[in-house]
């Protein structure tokens, strides 16, 4: 043992990196031990309800199940608004962003198995590429592709190439950019304090890589291939469910969105930041050694042939370079399907999106538990019959009631000013208003004794009252 250890020690550099913010970190010895069989468990117990403990045999079938369930139960809404709804995401990379190889068709095709019609992307800006002018926009298959960047802690999605605005400060480049008439959201709330910029067009209510960060255990794992190489089956069998394991209910975006939204509108959107580069891959490097790398090809290790097949199969005719185990924990499909932000609009073009962006004329989804489609909610003036869509401005009235509907039956959360203020259990929801303030609802699904959340609507301000809101 100590022999191989020796040899281990002068000839692996294990310096590994997860590709999706976390430190580098280095593992010298753990790793090790690791590899020799110390650390064989995928998922330790008694650790509290977490995305590990979701990762075991029962919770992947059970959501399975649910998840079939939810589509045979589905039941047509009847809310006729005169919208058409889409289902966009927001938060996408492609190869244009240094720590992504996504190929647009390949990410197109994934987008129509996601249920998704409008992909707006959020490229790093690059010195080769100019996001605007170089990215993808237009309709490809039935898809409406919106160029955009990742840029200064927001989403933007300028109407000019923002080449030499790149050094401006945050509220300089919203302004910007909300003066030409793009969009503007702040993303990853959870990590900023500067998060009151005037003039946005909203912010994330929900990110995928911060539900991730909030995993430690799970992150903890993944830094070990072993740990990777034994999470395959469950990949192969369930791969949305795993990747799905790790949503939680966004309480601390939602806490600061509907501040926000106390002092002007701000649409609330999903963010998905599909990248495609989390996962592993084993490849025979010469006869005696393989190296470990990410999905971007970077080594991450070198190890032994002989270590190696201890935990994987190396048949004994294979060739240098072949890849001898490949695991993709985040293909596009599953990140996209994951969570989307449905829009109402009039039409499938940029200017129609924009419109329903700015209006706030959305809800987001975890699509990936059941299909949002369907889903609807409006303030109802009870003697007029007027009806006033989600995002709206509504002058204060006694006759005022809040309607939702959904194609399942749920749990509703009527929530006023941040508090819940009604709940109730069905297909439909109807809530008459006693007060003025920012109103908005969320459905969620049962699956045994979990409660998901499923779907969060954007508000609607019922200004007036003795405060003048
Ligand atoms: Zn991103």
């Amino acid at each position: 043992m100590l022999s191989k250890f020796d040899i281990l020690d002068e000839s692996i550099s294990i310096f590994f990196r997860v590709e999706v913010g976390v430190k580098p970190v280095n593992h010298r010895y753990a790793w090790v031990l690791v590899w020799l069989g110390l650390g064989l468990q995928v998922s330790p117990s008694a650790w509290g309800q977490d995305a590990m403990d979701r990762l075991k045999p029962d919770w992947l079938r059970n959501m399975r199940e649910a998840r079939e369930r939810f589509q045979r139960d589905r039941q047509p809404t009847s809310i006729d608004d005169k919208y058409r709804e889409v289902r966009a995401n927001l938060h996408v990379h492609s190869e244009l962003s240094h720590d992504s190889r996504g190929k647009i068709d390949d990410i197109v095709a994934a987008a129509k198995r996601a249920g998704t019609e409008v992909l707006m992307f959020t490229e790093h800006p690059s010195k080769e590429k100019d996001f605007y002018l170089d990215g993808h926009q237009g309709m490809r298959d039935g898809v409406l592709l919106i160029p955009g960047a990742e840029m200064k802690g927001m989403l933007v999605y300028p109407t000019l190439s923002l080449r030499q605005y790149e050094s401006s400060e945050p509220i300089d480049l919203a302004r910007l950019v909300r003066s030409r008439g793009g969009h503007a959201f702040l993303s990853h709330l959870e990590e900023r304090m500067d998060w009151e910029i005037p003039g946005l067009s909203g912010v994330e209510i929900y990110n995928t890589h911060a539900d991730f960060k909030k995993q430690k255990r799970m992150v903890e794992s993944m830094k070990n291939p072993l740990w990777l190489v034994k999470l395959a089956e469950q990949v192969k069998e369930y791969p949305q469910e795993v990747f799905s394991a790790l949503q939680s209910y966004p309480s601390d975006y939602l806490a600061r969105w509907d501040v926000l939204c106390q002092s002007a509108p701000h649409t609330g959107v999903a963010a998905n930041d599909a990248h495609q580069n989390v996962g592993v891959r084993i490849r025979l490097e010469n006869a005696d050694s393989v190296a470990v790398e990410d999905p971007l090809g970077e080594v991450l290790l070198h190890l032994p042939r002989l270590l190696a097949a201890t935990a994987i199969k190396i048949p004994k005719d294979a060739k240098v370079d072949d890849v001898l185990f490949s695991l993709q924990l985040d293909p596009y499909e599953y990140s996209l399907r994951h969570a989307g932000t449905h829009l109402l609009v009039e039409d499938l073009t940029r200017d129609a999106v924009w419109d329903a962006l700015e209006q706030g004329r959305a809800f987001v989804a975890f699509d990936w538990l059941a299909d949002a489609k369907g889903f609807r909610s409006q303030l109802v003036d009870r003697s007029k019959g007027e009806t006033y869509p989600l995002g709206s401005q509504v002058a204060w009235r006694k006759e005022l009631s809040w309607a939702a509907e959904a194609p399942l039956e749920c749990q509703w959360r009527l929530i006023r000013n941040g508090v819940c203020i009604a709940e109730k259990s069905n297909f439909k929801f109807e809530e008459p208003l006693i007060e003025p303030g920012v109103y908005r609802i969320e459905a969620w699904l049962m699956v045994g004794e979990e409660k998901l959340p499923w779907v969060i609507s954007n508000p609607i301000y019922v200004r007036g009252g003795d405060d003048g809101r």
